[in-house]
């Protein structure tokens, strides 16, 4: 029962695709260190939906690791790329990796969280808002 397919993604070895039926009510880049280390970047940049509006097309490969008693982060157990992370205290949502996307450009973050752990020398030049914590863990 796929109706409306709004974005298409999944991991680098492709064992892992998704679809979304809508697309996110939110988006944000998330500054902290287990982000950061998670991720091997500058950043988690990460997209909100409801649980259902995330339609897994494969996903054996999806591995989750518990980096808080309430934090899943889940990657592909093949190629190591970052796709989820869910909060236990809050399982009717998912958020997804925005650079899983097969076309990234077509969900931009309109906000920062944790840019107290911010990189230094990271400068990114736009006007969303920013907050030095909240949320992500
Ligand atoms: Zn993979
Ligand atoms: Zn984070």
């Amino acid at each position: 029962m796929q109706d409306h397919i709004e974005l298409t993604g999944g991991c680098l070895c492709g064992d892992i695709r998704y679809t979304t039926i809508a697309m996110p009510f939110a988006a944000d880049y998330c500054h902290c260190k287990m982000c950061q280390r998670s991720t091997g970047s500058i950043a988690g940049i990460w997209m909100d939906f409801l649980a259902e509006q995330v339609v897994w097309q494969s996903r054996q490969q999806l591995q989750e690791f518990a980096s808080s008693e309430f934090a899943r982060r889940g990657f592909c157990s093949r190629c190591g790329s970052t796709l989820s992370y869910r909060d236990e205290r809050h399982s009717n949502y998912l958020s997804l990796a925005v650079a899983s996307l097969d076309d990234a450009d077509k969900v931009q973050p309109t906000y920062h969280i944790f840019t107290d752990s911010q990189l230094a020398w990271l400068r990114i030049d736009d006007d969303c808002r920013r907050h030095p914590q909240t949320q992500k863990e």
